[in-house]
């Protein structure tokens, strides 16, 4: 399924004006769960589109003109012993606040992005529109199990010249989500577009990063790959980022690299995860810079990371026609485990050691 637009009823918003935030929450049109799913298609498509619209919103804005917006995205995961529970949110907060700061916007307290985010999900729930936990998840490492995706996201006011915003809004919806690479293979391919220059906005969860994204993305997958991945601007020859994931290459002499922040990565929060545990496995674990030449030579196992991603394995990276293939195509021992240990944690079938679960149901 990947990600869906049926954007479950509530929503909350918040908007800054004279100098603070006033916030509410939405009840856009809805059924019940049960009586939506027995809905035709076009009726639902139908009330999911009305659910999608905001009829006092400005259409003519810094953000739907110039792409001057930033977001979040993050999981309330259905947890074994029943619930539903958030992977990390404080660190989303944070992010939030410093993309929104990052872009002049009067940045959002991460006390209130905490709550939307747990109260949203709280409110959905309680209207039954949350999935269930389901033990046939974990015979495939739950690469395709179900979760609350919760995007946070900002609106500038109404504008027509180029600008910054001085009164955005804060939106957060809550909407399903299953496993997000639909493709039958793993393989990547190297594109010559740049992601992120020095001094831009790279670092930033910011809208107009994604137009290049999706651009190298989609070229990746009619040329039959499943993502594509970034070199540097300067040099073209350091790895940077996949397509809108972090990357980590597992080296033949046992050591574990991805490349270090800068403002052209994205600091992910599954990245500082996975280096968290890797570090906790006795894995030497390197943030560095490492060429595609090295990649194309030195990689045993590789795989990018991201909310959306999990721990996704690549089995094969493509450079300017050469291939280089990964542990034989097979997925590695390596990302399998790195895999399996955050998935574990985040659907309640590992102790969660680090706290790093809010609970919300
Ligand atoms: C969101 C994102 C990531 C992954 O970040 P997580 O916090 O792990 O979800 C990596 N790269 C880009 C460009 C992103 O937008």
């Amino acid at each position: 399924m990947g990600f869906s637009l049926n954007t479950y009823p509530i929503t909350y918003r918040a908007n800054f004006s004279d100098g603070k935030w006033s916030s509410e929450y939405l009840e856009k049109p809805h059924k019940t769960p049960e009586e939506e799913a027995a809905m035709s298609d076009s009726d639902l498509a139908k009330l999911q589109d009305s659910r999608n619209c905001y009829d006092d919103m400005p259409l003519v804005s810094y953000s739907s003109q110039y792409g001057l917006s930033c977001f979040e995205g993050l999981k309330a995961l259905p947890q074994k012993d029943g619930g539903l529970a958030i992977f990390r949110p404080d660190k989303n907060a944070s992010r939030f606040y410093r993309s929104m700061e990052g872009l002049c916007m009067p940045p959002f307290p991460e006390q209130y992005f905490l709550e939307a985010c747990i109260e949203t999900v709280k409110r959905n729930a309680r209207l039954g529109f949350y999935p269930h936990y389901n033990s046939d998840w974990k015979k495939d490492s739950f690469m395709t199990a179900d979760s609350v995706y919760i995007r946070p996201f900002t609106m500038s006011e109404g504008g027509v010249g180029v600008n910054l915003s001085s009164k955005p809004w804060v939106y957060v919806i809550n909407t399903p989500v299953s496993s997000y690479f639909s493709s039958d293979n793993s393989d990547a391919l190297v594109s010559d577009r740049v992601r992120a220059t020095p001094n831009g906005t790279g670092w930033i969860k910011a809208a107009s990063n994604y137009v290049i994204s999706a651009l190298a993305k989609s070229e990746a997958l009619n040329a039959g790959y499943m993502e594509c991945v970034f070199l540097d601007a300067v040099h073209h020859k350091y790895i940077e980022e996949g397509s809108s994931c972090n990357i980590f290459f597992y080296l033949k002499s046992g050591e574990l690299v991805t490349p270090e922040l800068g403002d052209t990565i994205l600091p992910g929060i599954t990245r500082a995860s996975i280096i968290e545990l890797a570090h906790d496995k006795d894995i030497k674990t390197s943030e560095r810079q490492i060429s595609i030449d090295e990649v194309m030579e030195e990689a045993k196992e590789c795989f990018v990371s991201g909310t959306a991603a999990g721990a996704t394995p690549i089995t094969s990276l493509t450079y300017h026609g050469k291939k280089a293939v990964f542990n034989n195509g097979d997925v590695g021992e390596f990302s399998a485990d790195i895999r399996d240990t955050i998935k574990g944690i985040q659907y309640g079938t590992l102790p969660d050691t680090k706290g790093w679960m809010t609970k919300v149901i």
